[in-house]
Formats: structure tokens, sequence, C-alpha cells
């Protein structure tokens, strides 16, 4: 017993890792790849935020590309995770593309609200990250040329947006943002628009919500919190600020390759966490990696309760 007491820890979060909709889109480019096997399959976007994903389906042989104009006229084409607008949609039917839509179905639940309303003529506030794709996607959905779509990213944001009619007013958010940045920013748009409407919470997903919260659960006992996912990860990246906010360091590193002498010196306790688009083989190399001389004892905290399932698209 006195022996374990001094020894080092390394607490595996959870849950942690793929949610559904990242499972959904990767099962998607990998079923569309066993179905045309003797045609190019091209992937709109990164199909989810993780490079050791994308990396890993194009050895398989999905080609991954930035526009449309990328893509010959009638090619099979995956469209990511993360949406596109209407204005791809359409593209994508005059270039005749055979399509097969990766869309998170939570990210199109909000893209749907947003067509209701723009065809309404009513305005509507979207809290995220305007450079995002998911938010270039959602906002993309809206068409109305009388009414406007505005995007903020945080409160101070919110006091330079023009509203025509305050009464007629919605919000929405991106689905990965961190949830008490996104309360501050509804709760302030609700006292600058006391009529707003929108959802009785936010519009985050499950595995954004589940994860943020695993991680404020652990940052107290853990000395470094490693977030696994990557640069352009948003979901990874607030998991990593949630851990600062509790008060613990945190670094968000890709795979074992990024974590520095530095990081883990003098840490006894270690918590690792991975976000939504991270597959589990990257933890368990970092383990390995981290415990080569057998000093940390490996424990899991949390529990995963997730049982979310969507399905296919027709035809695959
Ligand atoms: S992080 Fe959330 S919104 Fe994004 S794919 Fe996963 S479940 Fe869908």
């Amino acid at each position: 017993m006195q022996e374990n007491k001094l020894r080092k820890r390394i607490l595996l979060v959870s849950p942690r890792g793929f949610c559904a909709g990242v499972s959904r889109a990767i099962q998607i480019v990998e079923l569309v790849l066993a179905k045309y096997e003797n045609e190019n399959v091209y992937v709109l976007h990164e199909v989810v935020h993780n490079k050791h994903v994308v990396e890993e389906l194009n050895r398989h042989g999905a080609i991954f590309v930035d526009s449309l104009d990328d893509i010959p006229d009638g090619a099979i084409t995956v469209f990511s995770a993360h949406g596109v607008s209407k204005a791809v949609e359409q593209k994508a039917v005059r270039k005749n593309l055979r399509v097969y839509d990766a869309t998170c179905p939570i990210v199109d639940k909000v893209h749907r609200k947003v067509r209701r309303i723009s065809d309404k003529d009513e305005e509507i506030i979207m809290i995220g990250h305007a450079k995002h794709q998911e938010v270039e996607g959602t906002v993309g959905q809206y068409t109305s040329s009388v009414g406007a779509m505005h995007v903020v990213n945080d409160i101070e944001e919110i006091g330079r947006v023009h509203i025509n009619n305050p009464e007629k007013l919605h919000f929405v958010t991106q689905t990965t943002l961190s949830v008490d940045e996104a309360q501050s920013c509804i709760d302030a748009l609700r006292k600058t628009f006391p009529l707003i409407s929108g959802p009785a919470t936010n519009d985050i997903c499950y595995a954004t919500q589940n994860r943020q919260q695993a991680v404020k659960d652990v940052a107290h006992l853990a000395d470094v919190v490693l977030v696994v996912g990557s640069k352009n990860s948003s979901n990874s990246n607030r998991l990593s600020e949630v851990a600062r906010q509790s008060g613990c360091v945190s670094y968000l590193i890709d795979d074992y390759t990024d974590v520095k002498p530095e990081m883990i010196a003098g840490k006894e306790v270690i918590a690792i966490t991975s976000g939504a688009s991270a597959p589990e083989y990257l933890i368990e190399e970092i383990v390995k990696h981290l415990n080569v001389n057998d000093e940390y004892d490996i424990e899991n905290i949390g529990v995963s309760k997730e049982k979310q399932n969507f399905r296919l698209p027709e035809g695959l």
C-alpha cells in the first residue's frame, strides 16, 4: 500500500473521444469507399477535425478537397460532419454530384430551425465562431433577403449587432461551444433583447457538454490535463479551456509526439481526455509513451452513459 501511494497516476477521463456524429461521419466515408471502390471518392473539407482520422481515410482512398470546384462533375462526394450551406448544396446539384451527407444530425437540427426562421423573414443571432465550417454551413441555411442572420463570438460583439425588429428575433448556437461561455452570451442576449426566442438552454450537443463536465469534475484532482485533439477541433479546444478555467494546466496535443518533457515534469497526476473527433488508439499510445518506465498507476475516472446513435443515410 505504501508503495502505491508514492506512485504517480494517470487518470483516463470518461466520457471522451468519438461521439455518435463523428462515428457516423467516418463510417459514411468508409462505406462509400467500399461501395465505389473503382471510383474516386471526394470529401468536401475534413470529414471531422482530426488529422489522424483524415490521414487514415486518405490512405484508404478518400480525396479531401476544400472546394466543390476541385471535384469533377458527376463525382461521388461526401459532405463533412460540420454541414454545408444551401449554396453548396445547390452547386452540388448543378454539378450532378452524387452526394452522401455526413452532416451530424444535431447540426442538421439547427439547420432546419434556421430555415424555418428564414422562411418567416425573421432575424437570427448565432453564437459561434464565424470562420468555423459549422457556422458557415448554418448561416448558409438562411436565405431570406428581407431579414438577416448575425454571428457573435462574445458578449462585446452583441453590443455591436444592429437588429431591425427585436420582437421577431431568435438565437441559435454552434454545437461545440463552451457551455459556460455560451450561457454568458445567452444571458447578455436576453438582457439586450428581452423578447428574443431560442432553445431552453442552447444548441450545444450532448457530447460537448458531457466531455466538458467530465473535465470540470476531474480538473481539481490533476496537476495537468492533456486533451487529445487537433488544433482546428472546436470541441477539443474548448475542453482544454475548460480545464484551464477550472484552475488546471492543460495542453491540446495531437498525439504522443506532442508530449514534451516540460509538460509533465513534476506532475504527479496527469488527466487525459480527448475531443469528440480523436480516436481512442491515440490515448493508448500516449499512456504507453508516458508509462514506459512503469511509473504510473492507470485509473479510469468518470463514467460514460452515452447511448446516442444516429442512422446512416439512405443507400449505405
Ligand atoms: S461533437 Fe456534437 S455536433 Fe459535433 S459531430 Fe459530435 S455529436 Fe455531432
